[in-house]
C-alpha cells in the first residue's frame, strides 16, 4: 500500500510505471553497472547535490564561500558566483521569516503528499514566495508550469502554507493561490529565473489531477501485478535508468536531469504494507 508520496514520485511513476515499480514495490538497488558517460553523469548530479547543499548552509549563516573558493571545480564555483550575485537577489530583502530545506505535507486521497522545497519565503505582506534552485539544463517556463514539480508545490504551500506564515498556530489556516508564487532559478541561466504565479484555478485543476493520478496509482499497487506497471514508450528515458538491465533497453547516455529527477525519490515516498490508514 502506499503511505507517503512526493512530486518525486509522482514523476516517476509517470515517466515510467516500471521504474516506479522496481524502486518502490520491489524496493530493488541500482543494478546497473556504470559506463564512462555515467560517470560523467555521476559526477554532475554530486555537483547539483553539492551546490543545494551549500546554499542551504549558507541560508543558515555558515560561511561556505571559502570553501568553494578552494574546490577544484570550476563549474561548482561559477554556480556560487552567479548564487551569490543573482540568485540571492531574487530573495525579498523585507521577508518577515525564510524556511530552508523545509517539508510540508497533507493528506490526499488516502496518502499523504509531501513537498519538499529549497527555500520559501513569508513576504512583508504575508505571501508565500518559493524558490527552487536547478543545476540542470534550463527549462522554459511552460515546460516548468507542467510539471509534477509545481503542481505539487503550489498545491501543498496553498494547503499547508499557514503554518509558516503563521507557525505559533495550533490551526494555521491555508493560505490563497494567489499569495503563492514559484521561482525557478537556474545555476546556467541565472540571470533568466522563471517565475510562475499560482490562482484558484490552477489551485482546483491541480487538486483534481493529484486525486486522480494518486487513485490510479494506488489501485495499480493494490492490484499487486507486476504487468500492470508497463515500461515506458518513450525509449529516451531508459538512458539513464539504473534499471535498464531488467528491462533489456539501450545503453547510451541520454540528455541531463536534475538531481531530484533521480536522487530524491528514494527519500520522498514510500511504499508499506499493511491496511491504509488515511481516509480518501
Ligand atoms: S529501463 Fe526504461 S522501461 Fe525499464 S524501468 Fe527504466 S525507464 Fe522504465
Amino acid at each position: 500500500m502506499i503511505d507517503t508520496l512526493s512530486q518525486s514520485a509522482i514523476d516517476t511513476y509517470q515517466r515510467c510505471a516500471r521504474r516506479f515499480y522496481l524502486r518502490y514495490v520491489q524496493g530493488l538497488d541500482w543494478p546497473a553497472p556504470l559506463t564512462s558517460s555515467e560517470l560523467d553523469f555521476e559526477q554532475a548530479m554530486r555537483r547539483g547535490e553539492h551546490f543545494h547543499l551549500l546554499i542551504q548552509q549558507h541560508t543558515l549563516g555558515l560561511d561556505v564561500t571559502p570553501m568553494v573558493e578552494a574546490s577544484e571545480d570550476q563549474i561548482l564555483r561559477d554556480w556560487w558566483q552567479r548564487y551569490l550575485n543573482q540568485a540571492q537577489a531574487l530573495i525579498p530583502s523585507t521577508a518577515r521569516a525564510q524556511f530552508s530545506e523545509v517539508e510540508l505535507g497533507l493528506g490526499l486521497a488516502g496518502v499523504t503528499l509531501v513537498a519538499k522545497f529549497d527555500l520559501v519565503v513569508v513576504d512583508a505582506e504575508g505571501e508565500l514566495v518559493i524558490f527552487d534552485w536547478k543545476t540542470g539544463v534550463p527549462r522554459t517556463a511552460q515546460q516548468l508550469s507542467a510539471t509534477w514539480q509545481t503542481i505539487v508545490y503550489c498545491f501543498v504551500a496553498t494547503e499547508c502554507g499557514g503554518q509558516l506564515v503563521d507557525p505559533a498556530s495550533a490551526s494555521p489556516t491555508p493560505v490563497s493561490p494567489e499569495s503563492v508564487r514559484l521561482t525557478y532559478w537556474h545555476a546556467r541561466e541565472a540571470d533568466r529565473p522563471v517565475r510562475l504565479p499560482y490562482d484558484e484555478a490552477s489551485h482546483e485543476q491541480a487538486h483534481r489531477r493529484l486525486s486522480a493520478v494518486i487513485m490510479e496509482l494506488k489501485d495499480l499497487v493494490e492490484s499487486g501485478e507486476e504487468s500492470a506497471f508497463v515500461r515506458t514508450p518513450n525509449e529516451g528515458e531508459c538512458r539513464h535508468c539504473p534499471y535498464r538491465s531488467y528491462c533489456e533497453r539501450g545503453r547510451v547516455a541520454g540528455p541531463e536531469m536534475e538531481p531530484e529527477q533521480l536522487l530524491g525519490v528514494e527519500e520522498s515516498m514510500r511504499v508499506v504494507e499493511g491496511p491504509n490508514d488515511l481516509e480518501d
